[in-house]
């Protein structure tokens, strides 16, 4: 049976008559990275607020660590670290002294603690430097590091790329693989940013108006992006009436997209007789200048699911 640190089941939640989260069954595994990933307004947030006890669920129940939350919320939630809101630092403190008044105001001051904290999120040669000079990434990765000071088995971060600069973004991304894979916190991040859910996580969980719409493995998905057959060619009406002629049909085994009469007719069935294509293309006196088997990309495929639901 699978270790589920978070599972939904039909979690909804509900502002004057519409629901902006719909029935949410979400499953995400112990040590992954679960990436939810929707546009704005898809929901994301409310589900987080939700699953932190810090919105009421109109309907639906949270499991977390495998037991219900409403019932066990004292036992479940000092086990869970969480940035929803960017978080206050005093800009005139160093890492160090910012992360010295939280853990006293939570009464845990540890100094060894807040050291190896600030070494986990890559804070620890940052000893003189003050928040207010430190780039956005760093300003992030002071947020992380707060809120794994009590060593939460689960980490629950509402956007943690956002704004980010690639630089930013790439020390965010080394960090939680880290944490996830190295310390074995489980993470669930949102984010609107679909290639940089793709590079961090493990599961993708896709969210469109209020529905999860899918849960998918990074290898499942590769599994399923669609292969199609790109050839580039000099006559592409010449090329249709020969997919025609071959019974093949528009928009089900191919299509085209058009720059005058050349450019580029594509093939989603039948990818083995590519070359046979090709040959026959020839012999019709079209000059194809490229012929590519690829693979759709991760918006494409999204963008499939959305107009199929
Ligand atoms: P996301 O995090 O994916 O951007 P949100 O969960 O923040 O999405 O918002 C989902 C929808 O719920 C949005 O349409 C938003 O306007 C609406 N919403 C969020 N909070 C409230 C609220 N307190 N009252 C009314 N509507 C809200």
């Amino acid at each position: 049976m699978v270790d589920y640190v978070i599972e939904t089941i039909d979690l909804s939640k509900k502002y004057s008559n519409d629901f902006v989260v719909n029935s949410v069954n979400m499953h995400v595994e112990k040590g992954k990275i679960y990436g939810l990933l929707g546009k704005n307004g898809a929901g994301k947030t409310t589900t987080m607020c939700m699953l932190l006890n810090l919105t009421y669920p109109s309907d639906g129940e949270i499991f977390l660590f495998g037991k219900n939350a409403k019932i066990h919320s004292k036992e479940i939630y000092p086990k869970i670290g969480s940035i929803i809101e960017t978080p206050g630092f005093y800009e005139n403190l160093t890492a160090y002294e910012n992360l010295k008044i939280i853990s006293k105001l939570r009464g845990r001051y540890n100094p060894q603690n807040i050291r190896s904290v600030l070494e986990m999120v890559g804070l620890s040669d940052a000893k003189s430097k003050k928040f207010k000079d430190f780039s956005l990434g760093m300003k992030q990765r002071l947020g992380i590091a707060a809120s794994i000071m009590h060593n939460p088995e689960l980490l629950i971060l509402d956007e943690p790329i956002n704004g980010l600069d690639p630089f930013g973004i790439k020390e965010i991304r080394t960090l939680l693989k880290r944490l996830a894979h190295e310390f074995g916190i489980t993470i669930l991040i949102s984010s609107h940013i679909l290639s940089e859910i793709e590079n961090i996580a493990d599961v993708i969980g896709f969210m469109d108006n209020g529905v999860l719409i899918e849960e998918i493995s990074k290898d499942d998905l590769h599994k399923r992006l669609n292969k199609f057959v790109e050839f580039e060619v000099s006559d592409v009406n010449l090329a249709i009436d020969i997919f025609k002629r071959m019974e093949l049909k528009e928009n089900d085994d191919f299509s085209f997209n058009k720059n005058s009469i050349s450019g580029f007719i594509r093939l989603y069935t039948h990818l083995d007789l590519r070359d046979k294509f090709n040959a026959i293309f020839v012999k019709a006196g079209i000059d194809v200048k490229k012929v590519n088997l690829c693979e759709e990309n991760l918006e494409e495929f999204f963008t499939r699911f959305v107009s199929n639901n």
